[in-house]
Order: C-alpha cells, then sequence, then structure tokens
C-alpha cells in the first residue's frame, strides 16, 4: 500500500525534524535506517521510489537473498547479531555492520577482510541497560578495549550502536541514549579520534535518541507496518 508508505513516511520525518529542532541540531545529521527485515523486497523498492536508500538487516539468510534484488543505489546495514562463522558474508555484503558485540567477532571480520581484501565499516554494540538478554560490550569493557580494537587495520569503527529495553514510557529509555553518547566522548577522549556515528533509536524512542545525539535511528515498524516472517524451513 504506498499511500501507506508515504504517510508513515512523511510522520516520521517531521518528528525527527522535531526531535532535532527541540535539541538544537541540524535534522541532516540524522540518518533514517529503514529496517527491512521481515518484509518483502517490493517494500524496499517502494520505499526507494520515496527516497529512501539505507535499509536494515538483521539476518545474513534473508540479506542475501534481497540485496541482489535491491535497489542499485541502496546502502544496506546489518543491524542484527552476527555469528563468527557468517563475518565472511557480512563483510561482502553490507556498507556497515552495526552489532559488532564481541572481541572475538571483531578477530573473525577482521580476518574475513584480510581474505577479501577489503575494510569493514563497523560500530561497537555496547550493552548499556546491563540486560542479560543483550547483546553487547559493557562500557567498562569497551573502554578497556578500544585501543586494541582501533588496532585491527581493516576495521574502521565508526562509533557505537545501542537497543534500550523496550517500555512503554520512551521517555524511561533516555539515561541509556544519553550514557552511550558519554561513552562515545570518553572513548573519543582516551583514542584522541572521532567516534560520529551513533546508532540508536527505534520506532518505540527514537525522538529520545535522537534528542541525546542519535545520527543513525533505525525504523522498521512505523515504517512498513507489522512484520511478516515466513517460517522457517527446516535445513536438509
Ligand atoms: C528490528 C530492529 C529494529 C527495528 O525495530 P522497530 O521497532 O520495528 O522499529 C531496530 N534495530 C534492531 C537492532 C532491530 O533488530
Amino acid at each position: 500500500m504506498p499511500m501507506e508508505l508515504e504517510t508513515n513516511l512523511s510522520n516520521i520525518q517531521q518528528k525527527i525534524a522535531a526531535a532535532c529542532e527541540q535539541a538544537q541540531r541540524d535534522p541532516s545529521e540524522v540518518t533514517l535506517l529503514a529496517v527491512s527485515k521481515g518484509h518483502k523486497i517490493d517494500r524496499v523498492h517502494e520505499a526507494s521510489d520515496y527516497g529512501l536508500t539505507c535499509f536494515g538487516e538483521n539476518k545474513i539468510q534473508e540479506a542475501k537473498l534481497k540485496i541482489p534484488q535491491g535497489p542499485r543505489n541502496a546502502e544496506w546495514h546489518f543491524i542484527g547479531h552476527l555469528q563468527t562463522n557468517k563475518a565472511r558474508d557480512a563483510v561482502r555484503l553490507f556498507h556497515m555492520i552495526h552489532g559488532v558485540d564481541s572481541f572475538r567477532l571483531a578477530e573473525a571480520l577482521q580476518e574475513s577482510c584480510e581474505k577479501q581484501a577489503r575494510t569493514a565499516r563497523i560500530l561497537l554494540e555496547i550493552n548499556i541497560s546491563g540486560e542479560a538478554s543483550k547483546h553487547g560490550f559493557s562500557p567498562a569493557e569497551v573502554i578497556e578495549q578500544i585501543e586494541e580494537l582501533n588496532d585491527f587495520d581493516r576495521l574502521e569503527i565508526h562509533g557505537f550502536m545501542t537497543m534500550a529495553p523496550w517500555t512503554p514510557e520512551p521517555e524511561k529509555t533516555r539515561p541509556v541514549f544519553r550514557q552511550l553518547n558519554d561513552l562515545r566522548k570518553e572513548c573519543e577522549d582516551v583514542m584522541g579520534v572521532p567516534f560520529p556515528v551513533l546508532s540508536m533509536g527505534m520506532s518505540n524512542d527514537y525522538e529520545i535518541a535522537i534528542e541525546e545525539g542519535s545520527t543513525i535511528v533505525r525504523i522498521g515498524t512505523s515504517l512498513f507496518g507489522k512484520r511478516s516472517y515466513a517460517k522457517k524451513k527446516k535445513s536438509p
């Protein structure tokens, strides 16, 4: 339903603009990453027709099928939990990998990049809330390991990513986003290099995230509607 997508997009863009105004930021600093996981490639083309260029996927299998059928100018971002044995595909397929959540994964990505003579743009995923169900470095771990992580010569660390706990009151997520921004500044001080990208904010909480400095908001449901996952076939 093209009309629906157009309406959703214009609502989101208005809210992004309002949050930027509230925080006295320039809306051009905020990228809308359209999270297309669980949606057919037609929806991506439709979104592309409305000017969106950045798309997010969280499963390598799904991405492998969709990306070759996508718009030519699309920029694909991996936003899921990446297993080390899929590092090779992730490096090949994606413009940026958001969820680098362990030192082991960084090592695997470095190795895949060497084999493919590529570099990878990455974001380090931080588990700010400390929830056991979430992946990522703890803030203390990242401070401790940032120097070694930055030494991987084929990984460009552009910044950080986090997921806030779901809550019916998005305002409650503010401290999580603020802590990620503080952690970014701390890492910049330690390393003396900029980490400009903050990937934070989803359908439920992106306005708060923008007020706290987000530069990439990852929005699925508010843009495309509910996801309908196809049933998984058992692998032979
Ligand atoms: C699915 C997903 C999103 C999008 O979530 P919505 O609530 O549908 O906007 C954002 N980030 C990550 C990491 C996701 O897995």
